[in-house]
């Protein structure tokens, strides 16, 4: 397959970006989010790697003493 060069506007883009799985891959994830560097080592300081489930049950739990917040409330 042929690659074509990068813009130049596309590299400005891509510096300082960095991809993050969602889930981590050393628990099956797969799928990857665009983020910049500095925020993606920031998350990885506070959070390690949890899962998005994981990180929401420490929140409530640490950070809010149960408090759940509306838009995670399921609708029963
Ligand atoms: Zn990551």
């Amino acid at each position: 397959m042929r690659h074509r060069k990068r813009s130049k506007r596309q590299r400005k883009i891509d510096r300082g970006m960095s991809d993050h799985h969602i889930l981590p891959v050393s628990r099956g994830g797969t799928k990857t989010v665009r983020i910049h560097i500095k925020i993606h080592q920031k998350y990885h300081a506070l959070f390690s790697n949890l899962t998005p489930d994981e990180i929401a049950e420490y929140l409530v739990f640490t950070f809010w003493d149960g408090y759940v917040p509306q838009i995670w409330r399921i609708e029963q």
